[in-house]
This record gives C-alpha cells, sequence and structure tokens, in this order.
C-alpha cells in the first residue's frame, strides 16, 4: 500500500461525479463540513457522463485536482437483474470516460466506487479484498458486478502503467437521504421503509417481504461511507482497494422487523418466493480500513431513523 505525503489542500479543486446520487450527495455534504470550498459539480443535463468527448472538454477545461466517481447506473435485485444491458454499458461508459479523461488532464488522484457484488457469489465470509476474481459472480448483478470490476482494473492498471494514484472503495449495501424509494427499483432497505409506512398509513395486517427472508446483508449508513471516501482522500492513499461496511449483518427478515419498529406498524410479515433471494450472503471484511483507523459511527436502528426522517421529508 502506498502513501503520498501530500495532503489534499482545502482549496483543490475537487470533481464529484454524481453529486446528486445518495452517494456523491453525502460526498459533497461531508467535503463542504469540512472547509472544502472548491467543488466542481455538474448535473447530468450539464455534463453526460457516458459522452466522451464531452467528459475529455470537462476536465480540459476545469482541470481538477482530485476527482470522486459515485456516478453510476444503480438499483436493486430487480432493476440489476431485468435492465442488464443498461447497468454494464452505462457503468463501463462513466468510468471508461471519467478515469481516462482524468489521467490525460493529470488529475492528482481519484476515488472509484464499486459495491460489494462485485466479489463471487459463493466466497468465504467475511470478504477480504482478495477474494475478487477468485469465483463465479451472483447471476441477478452480474452486468452491474462486471462494469465495476472493469472500474477498479482500469485504475489498477492506469497506477501500473501511469504512475496515477486512483483508489477503488468497495461499500456494502448503502442507504439514507437521496436514497431511491422506487418499488420497482429500489433496493431492499428503502423498499421496506415505504412499504411499511404505507401499510400503517393504509392500516394493512401485513408487509409483503420479497424472496425467503434468510439472505444475510450488511447496511451501512450514506453519511459513514462519505465519510470513509474522504477518510481515504486525506490519508494520502494513492493505491488498492478497501471495503467499506459496518463488519455486521441481519437477515432480511430482521431488516424488515426493524423497519416495521422504527415506523410503527405492527403487522404480519409475508414472504413472497416469486421473488429471488439473490446472494445467501455480502458481508464484508473491514479490516483494511479499519487498520488504518476507519470505523462506521451509526448503528441500523439509529440510521433507520434517519433515513425514514428523510423520506417523511420528501425524499421520494
Ligand atoms: P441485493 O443486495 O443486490 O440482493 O439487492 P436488494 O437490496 O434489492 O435485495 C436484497 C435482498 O432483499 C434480496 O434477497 C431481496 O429479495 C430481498 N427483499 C425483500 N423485500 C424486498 C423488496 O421489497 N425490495 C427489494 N429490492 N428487495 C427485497
Amino acid at each position: 500500500m502506498t502513501t503520498t505525503s501530500e495532503a489534499v489542500t482545502r482549496a483543490a479543486r475537487i470533481f464529484v461525479a454524481g453529486h446528486r446520487g445518495m452517494v456523491g450527495s453525502a460526498i459533497v455534504r461531508r467535503l463542504r463540513r469540512g472547509g472544502y470550498g472548491n467543488l466542481l459539480l455538474r448535473g447530468r443535463d450539464e455534463l453526460d457522463l457516458t459522452d466522451q468527448a464531452a467528459v475529455e472538454r470537462f476536465f480540459a477545461t476545469e482541470r481538477p485536482d482530485y476527482v470522486f466517481i459515485a456516478a453510476a447506473k444503480v438499483g436493486g435485485i430487480q432493476a440489476n437483474n431485468t435492465l442488464r444491458a443498461e447497468f454494464l454499458y452505462q457503468n463501463l461508459m462513466i468510468e471508461s470516460n471519467v478515469i481516462h479523461a482524468a489521467w490525460r488532464a493529470g488529475v492528482e488522484r481519484l476515488l472509484f466506487l464499486g459495491s460489494s457484488c462485485i466479489y463471487p457469489r459463493d466466497c468465504p465470509q467475511p470478504i477480504r479484498e482478495e477474494y475478487l476474481l477468485t469465483g463465479p459472480l451472483e447471476p441477478t448483478n452480474e452486468p452491474y458486478a462486471i462494469a465495476k470490476i472493469a472500474g477498479i482494473k482500469l485504475c489498477e492498471s492506469y497506477n501500473r502503467q501511469y504512475g496515477t494514484r486512483y483508489v477503488s472503495a468497495m461499500p456494502t449495501n448503502l442507504y439514507g437521504p437521496n436514497d431511491n424509494y422506487d418499488l420497482a427499483s429500489s433496493h431492499v432497505l428503502p423498499a421496506l421503509i415505504r412499504k411499511a409506512h404505507e401499510a400503517k398509513a393504509r392500516g394493512d395486517s401485513e408487509l409483503v417481504v420479497w424472496g425467503s427472508g434468510r439472505p444475510l446483508r450488511e447496511f451501512l449508513y450514506v453519511d459513514d461511507m462519505a465519510d470513509a471516501c474522504v477518510f481515504l482522500m486525506e490519508s494520502g492513499i494513492s493505491e488498492g482497494l478497501f471495503n467499506v461496511g459496518t463488519g455486521s449483518d441481519v437477515s432480511i427478515r430482521e431488516l424488515a422487523q426493524t423497519v416495521m419498529d422504527v415506523v410503527g406498524f405492527q403487522g404480519r410479515i409475508v414472504f413472497d418466493a416469486s421473488k429471488p433471494d439473490g446472494t445467501p450472503r455480502k458481508l464484508l471484511d473491514v479490516g483494511r480500513l479499519g487498520e488504518l483507523g476507519w470505523r462506521a459511527a451509526t448503528g441500523l436502528r439509529e440510521g433507520i431513523a434517519l433515513a425514514y426522517r428523510d423520506f417523511l421529508n420528501g425524499s421520494r
């Protein structure tokens, strides 16, 4: 693991790609809190990251010092499983364009964001960074995972061939402000918040949970993720792959129960076996980042309460 002594100054020009998304907006909040005032932010209407020429122009003109790639086509199990071409194509384009343009423009350092689904479906738990590419992927999100693995390999290869300093962070399942609460495309945690809220409002007696309820998942509050990203930027780390998570997981059944408690819905859980379970377990080993001194701060129940408040305030 290589580190550099150059700290990122508060005046650095920082491009947060995807700043309107859940992760990007959390990184912007964290950077502003940390006193970074020179943020380069472009909405999709101003800069289409799948357009190579536009991305090259943006980098040549704006010359960022540091880049966070939080832009991606993302979604839950159903969206990943059905919009397979979109997930593969858009993610490959975004990361190839941004990483290549960053190199051409001489960007100092870059943080690429991936996902825990890049690891083999049946790998030992908790998942260590070195398990990457040691076995077959989970089929429901294979296109997304392949794109994210390509992004990690772009960072690694540009570092090796061109001496760049690009780092990859692999978050576990994230949730929090600006999440997607659309039931057809969302991840499980925001979906359950919406379902429990609506079931309570309607006076229903049950809540439908997809699959068997047995899969185990780890959930990280997105502001903790943003904190880890800025921690990596400030640490001077200049290469490698870092898992980011809490270090513990819960079953989907337990998650549903906790969400119901927070929302205040007292009904029965019903499982819809026609929906897929996906990976049986996905718990990250967070030792590598832990050794550097970073730890998640927000507990699951506390985080769900914050997310529910955000949902009630209109993030839906
Ligand atoms: P994954 O982590 O890539 O599998 O993505 P998800 O967050 O979409 O799903 C995680 C697990 O939660 C899977 O086993 C889903 O079947 C289960 N799940 C239960 N209810 C829901 C729901 O309402 N929406 C979603 N997206 N998943 C659900």
